[in-house]
This record gives C-alpha cells, sequence and structure tokens, in this order.
C-alpha cells in the first residue's frame, strides 16, 4: 500500500506526464574511462527535486512498486523528495530493503521499476535508481540511519556467506533481536559487491559505509573461513548456533572446454574483474599479482560480467578492447544500459562468432583466439535461437589476454559435507519453500544465487529478507 496518496497532489498528474526531462550528470566517457569512479556526478537538490515531481502517482499498486522485487513504495518516496523531505524519503526505502543505497546503484532499472512506469509511453521513465540513491547518500551525509536492533533474544545464527542474500539476513535478524555471526571463506564481506561488481558501478565505499552500520549493529564477521573446507556446517551447530543461513552464491566460472584454456593470458572473469577492481588488502594472498594485460583484450560472453570486463579492460589501459559473442546483440542477455555505456567508452562488438581455440605466441603466452563465424538456426527450449556453426568459416582475432565472460556455477561442497542437505543441477541448493528459504535439513535455511542460480543483487536481498523472517519463527518454536 503506498503511504502517500495521490488526492494530495498539487500538481496534477497531466502537467506531470509532459513536464521535460532533464539530462542526468553523467561524467563524459572520455572522462570516465581513465578512472573507476563512479560514471555519474551526484544530483543535486534541485534537480532530484524536479525529477521526483514527474512521477504521476498511479492509483495503488502502482506498475514501478509491482515490478520492484522488493516493493519499494516509490511513489511515495518521489512525493517526499519532491518536497525536500529527504530524510522520510529514505526511511521508506528502509521499510522494505535492506540495501537500497545499493539496488539503487545497481538494479536493472529499465527492467525493474523504470521499465514499468507508465511514463515510458510518453517519453522518460521516472528515475527511481538515481533518485533513491539520492536519498540515501543524502541520509548519510546529513541524518545517518542506524540499525533498530532488537532486544537480545539469546538465539544465534550463523550465516555462510557475506553477500546480498547473507548480509540482508543478517540485518533483519539483527533487528529480531538475534546474535549474528557471518562466515565467507574471502577476507573480506560484501561477496560480489566487493569481488565482482566493478567500482564505476557500485563504489566500494558505498559498500563499506553499510558495512560498517551493519557492524555497528553488532554483526560478527569471521573472514578467510571456507565452510565446508575449514569446518563444516555440523561444526556450526555443536559450536551453539541455533539455526544457519547459507548464501553462498555461484563463485565458479564456467569453462569453455577448448583448447588453450589455460594458457597465460587467458583469465576467469571473476579473477579479472577483482584483480582489476579491488584494492589488494582486501584480495586473497594469491591474487594480488598486478594484472598485466597488453594492449588488445578480447572479452567472451554476452551478459553483465561481459560488460564490467570490457569496461575494466579500457580502464586499465588497453587500447582495442573487443568481446565475442556467438548470437547478434537482440539475443544478448546483458544490460542495455550497461552495454551502451561501454561502447562510449570505446568497447567493440562482434557477432556469430565462437572462440574454438586459444593460441599461443612464441614466448608461450596468449597471442590469439581461432574464432568460427555463426548464423542463428531453430529456437532453443528457451525460445532463444540457436547458433550454428559455419563449416570452414575459422579465422582468427590477436589478442594479448582473454577473458572468459560465461557464466556461474555453484561449489557442490556444502551438499557434499552436510548430512541431509539436499542439492541439485550440480550444487545448486534445494529448497522446500522459496517464500521461507527452508531445506530439507532442519535448522538449515538458504537464499540468493546459490537457490535460484545467477540471478540479482535485489533478488538474492529479498531472499535473505524473507529467510530471517522464517529463522525467527524457527528460533520461536525452539
Ligand atoms: C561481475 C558481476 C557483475 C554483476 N553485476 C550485477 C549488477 O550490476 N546488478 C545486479 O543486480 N546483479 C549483478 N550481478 C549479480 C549479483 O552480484 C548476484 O546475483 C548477487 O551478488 C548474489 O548474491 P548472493 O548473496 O547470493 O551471493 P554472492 O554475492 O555471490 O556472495 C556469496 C559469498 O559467499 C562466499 N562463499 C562461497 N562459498 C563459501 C563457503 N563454502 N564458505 C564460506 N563462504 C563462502 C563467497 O566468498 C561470497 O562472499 C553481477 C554478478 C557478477 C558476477
Amino acid at each position: 500500500m503506498q503511504a502517500v496518496q495521490s488526492e494530495f497532489l498539487a500538481i496534477d498528474r497531466k502537467t506531470r506526464v509532459y513536464m521535460p526531462f532533464c539530462d542526468l550528470p553523467m561524467r563524459p566517457p572520455e572522462e570516465r574511462v581513465h578512472d573507476f569512479e563512479d560514471v555519474m556526478r551526484p544530483l543535486a537538490e534541485e534537480c532530484a527535486m524536479w525529477h521526483a515531481s514527474r512521477c504521476i502517482h498511479c492509483p495503488d499498486p502502482a506498475p514501478c512498486m509491482v515490478a520492484c522485487p522488493t516493493h519499494n513504495d516509490i511513489p511515495s518516496a518521489m512525493w517526499l523528495i519532491e518536497q525536500g523531505r529527504f530524510k522520510e524519503a529514505a526511511e521508506i526505502y528502509h521499510k522494505t530493503s535492506s540495501l537500497p543505497e545499493i539496488c539503487g546503484r545497481v538494479c536493472p532499472h529499465e527492467a525493474l521499476c523504470e521499465g514499468s512506469c507508465v511514463l515510458n509511453k510518453y517519453h522518460e521513465p521516472v528515475l527511481c535508481g538515481p533518485l533513491e540513491v539520492f536519498a540515501l547518500d543524502w541520509e548519510r551525509a546529513n541524518d545517518p540511519y542506524t540499525v533498530p536492533v532488537g532486544k537480545p533474544t539469546g538465539k544465534k545464527v550463523a550465516i555462510v556467506g557475506a553477500g546480498p542474500s547473507g548480509l540482508a539476513c543478517a540485518h533483519e535478524l539483527v533487528v529480531r533481536g538475534h546474535a549474528v555471526t557471518i562466515f565467507d571463506a574471502k577476507p573480506a564481506p560484501g561477496g560480489l559487491l566487493v569481488y565482482g561488481i566493478p567500482n564505476f558501478k557500485l563504489p566500494k565505499t558505498a559498500f563499506f559505509q553499510k558495512w560498517d552500520d551493519l557492524r555497528k549493529a553488532g554483526i560478527k564477521f569471521v573472514g578467510n573461513t571456507y565452510i565446508g573446507k575449514d569446518k563444516t556446517i555440523d561444526d556450526l551447530f555443536n559450536e551453539g548456533f541455533d539455526a544457519v543461513f547459507i548464501g553462498v552464491g555461484t563463485g565458479k566460472d564456467a569453462r569453455m572446454d577448448i583448447p588453450g584454456e589455460d594458457l597465460p593470458g587467458v583469465y576467469e572473469a571473476t579473477d579479472f574483474l577483482i584483480r582489476g577492481n579491488v584494492d589488494p588488502k582486501y584480495l586473497p594472498k594469491d591474487k594480488r599479482e598486478p594484472l598485466v594485460i597488453g594492449k588488445r583484450v578480447v572479452v567472451i560472453g554476452g551478459g553483465d560480467t561481459a560488460s564490467d570486463c570490457l569496461r575494466t579492460a579500457l580502464r586499465l589501459g588497453a587500447e582495442e578492447v573487443t568481446c565475442l559473442y556467438r548470437r547478434t546483440e537482440k539475443e544478448m542477455p546483458g544490460n542495455r544500459k550497461d552495454r551502451q555505456l561501454a561502447k562510449e567508452e570505446g568497447a567493440r562488438y562482434r557477432f556469430l562468432t565462437q572462440p574454438v581455440r586459444f593460441i599461443a605466441g612464441e614466448d608461450g603466452k596468449l597471442a590469439a583466439v581461432e574464432c568460427i563465424e555463426m548464423v542463428l538456426g531453430e529456437p532453443d527450449a528457451k525460445g532463444r535461437r540457436k547458433p550454428v556453426p559455419v563449416e570452414g568459416s575459422n579465422f582468427s582475432v590477436a589478442c594479448d589476454t582473454a577473458v572468459k565472460a560465461l557464466g556461474y556455477w555453484p561449489d557442490p561442497i556444502l551438499g557434499e559435507t552436510t548430512p541431509g542437505l539436499e542439492t541439485h543441477d550440480w550444487g545448486l541448493i534445494t529448497v522446500v519453500d522459496r517464500e521461507t528459504g527452508r531445506t530439507s535439513r532442519e535448522g538449515v535455511f538458504a537464499g540468493g544465487d546459490v537457490v535460484t542460480g545467477p540471478d540479482l543483487v535485489v533478488t538474492a536481498m529479498v531472499s535473505g529478507r524473507k529467510a530471517a523472517e522464517a529463522i525467527d519463527a524457527y528460533l520461536q518454536t525452539k
């Protein structure tokens, strides 16, 4: 239910529909491609108020709220921003989201809230994402949020994985008064927010400020601890935890299984992104060596990770950065906006191109990728036309570095080391009920990518929040 109702509107809907759109303060590509800073400058207060006043306040439930996986009350937030009541706007987001300052930056808004905005019929949608970031940044600078920690219940919950699902679950559990410890294989918390999504999309400071809020709320973090190797889920119960949430994501890069894949100069996307983007002090020791990428970089794949790798390669100084994708642009799964930014920054695209072999130079390092041309054939089970190789069309693309951005799989280790925990499809954790994240093992809940397969920050966050509610109910029965 929207907190602010449309009868309070001072400007009528028709006037709002035709209010002109003023451009966002984007940094020009020739400037932003030289650093890893945010691609957009902060919105000025007047500019944010103008953009918010374009919201026509659709009848409840507004399409943007329905399309948002966490059902943020966007119209009410817009109403408050329009009037300069920025703190109250930020509070609206805190009601439904544990990571609003992150989701405002990284959600694919064009496919969710902004994609469903009625103004798309006329011109540009309301800028739900940048305005969410504006309200949360204003709050942090002027009147910081503190997590409303609940009265202690004496119950302890272990969270495995400090990505969006684990952090959201932890946040909701401390609000309910439970003591929470997060275990993670990496030295620092954040999951893909730190060890994946590049700085120019999500500045690390935005994440670490958020982490500081959670830490101050009493959430403990134990890094460098791989559950399944260093200790098991059973060990956690033996240590006195009353319930466990698993949010370990899908951290294994997919392989291509073609010759030359292990040559020096061929990288997995995650390795390339973290070594290119993350301060070495947050990296495991074996990832601290600086990347040497040469002048020509190819990125293989068509999703968001491919866009992130292309843009990282450009920022690392590569002169020729090319995406190789086996279908056409129309079939590309990645976010259109990120692809547009990559093109503006100088990335090139070669469609209907499938690598078949990595070729070494005389020094034993990668020198080229042999590819084959493709055509689109019949639709596959998902309705996407299947790429078919054109016999004899092989050609090679010279390159110093190749990055494979082809998708991710879970590590099956938790299923293998936890009696009674059911998994499927190479290690994804089976949940008995998506609404609660309850698994086949009593007291163990799961959410995020390790349940759904690779998805989004916001969907992982929502699953963590739902699981926290279910864990709270479970702990009350004990
Ligand atoms: C390069 C890249 C860019 C992306 N960009 C976007 C974007 O712009 N917008 C968007 O919405 N989504 C994006 N995504 C997807 C999004 O990041 C994920 O959907 C989301 O982070 C999943 O959250 P999670 O909590 O399930 O897992 P993760 O974020 O993957 O976190 C899992 C954590 O568990 C830890 N872990 C794993 N196994 C163990 C173990 N056995 N013991 C202890 N710890 C363990 C890992 O170290 C990690 O810290 C991107 C993904 C990638 C790879």
